[in-house]
């Protein structure tokens, strides 16, 4: 357990770019094993645009990274926040911590990007890949990449979260969404393990629908319990789905990185869906 503490405390930079392109390349490997939906679609030149959002959203977060660290040394030194108050050994400290981390950094941020129109707005192109593979987990507006960090360190300090913990959580969240937005074909009885406590690649596409009500759940990333905690959990037969946002189905929309970058600012009429469909 020190273990994990010790390295996560002092994680080298390098290791964490190594987490983020190991997870990409292994998951594009079994992607390439056993797809789900047949690669069809281009997928280097689907890949160069979501590499593009995900460079964007490693450059976000590193410029703010001192912000969640500082946040992170304060909490610890003032004693302040859930985990600082309640003095629990470290194994509780991850047990409580980790999905503590997930619901305000992800669940929360994720569940009101989908809530509060301007919010969605930045968080649409993330929604207008219309072949979700790996490589789409990281495919965030800029703009987004600040309203999540903003998010994170909301949960840093609300949890009191040490900085290895931080770090755990952020290198978990970043395999932990390559995973569920892979192009895979999970066998049964893994989803079946994994399910009750993991987001799976089965449960994460259904978000990715086209239409409401589906878009609307789902919102977990790597915790599944939260969306079924608080009602927004759904099931459907993922060879029925079709990905992107019926309000945004252009081709530029969805592959055109100068004017995704403006999604956010222009004008329509229709912002978000539609059209309800119940599959
Ligand atoms: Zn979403």
């Amino acid at each position: 357990m020190q273990t994990i503490v010790d390295y996560f405390t002092t994680i080298p930079s390098s290791h964490r770019s190594l987490i983020l392109v190991g997870g990409i390349t292994i998951f594009w490997l079994i992607e390439s094993a056993v797809p789900l939906f047949a690669n069809t679609y281009g997928k280097w030149k689907h890949a160069g645009i979501n590499f593009f959002f995900t460079l964007t959203t490693i450059i976000v977060n590193f410029i703010l990274a001192f912000i969640l660290v500082r946040t992170s040394e304060w909490v610890v030194a003032a004693d302040f926040g859930l985990l600082q108050w309640l003095n629990l050994p470290v194994w509780a400290v991850l047990v409580l911590g980790l999905p503590l981390l997930d619901l305000i950094g992800a669940y929360a941020a994720h569940w009101t990007e989908h809530r509060i129109p301007v919010l969605w707005r930045f968080h649409l192109i993330h929604h207008t890949d219309q072949h979700i593979d790996t490589t789409s987990a990281n495919r965030h507006h800029p703009g987004e990449s600040v309203i999540r960090f903003i998010f994170t360190t909301a949960a840093v300090l609300i949890v009191g979260a040490p900085i290895w913990l931080v770090f755990l959580y952020q290198s978990l969240s970043v395999v932990l969404s390559q995973f569920n937005h892979a192009n895979i074909v999970v066998p049964k009885w893994i989803n079946k393990v994994l399910s009750p406590v993991l987001v799976t690649p089965d449960m994460h596409r259904v978000h990715h629908h086209y239409r409401m009500p589906y878009t609307d759940t789902n919102f977990g990333n790597i915790f599944s319990f939260w969306d079924r905690i608080f009602g927004t959990y759904s099931e459907v037969d993922n060879t029925k789905l079709i990905y992107g946002v019926d309000t945004h189905m252009d081709l530029a929309d969805h592959s055109d990185i100068g004017h995704m970058l403006k999604v956010p600012f222009v004008k329509r009429e229709t912002l978000k869906y539609d059209t309800e469909e119940k599959l």
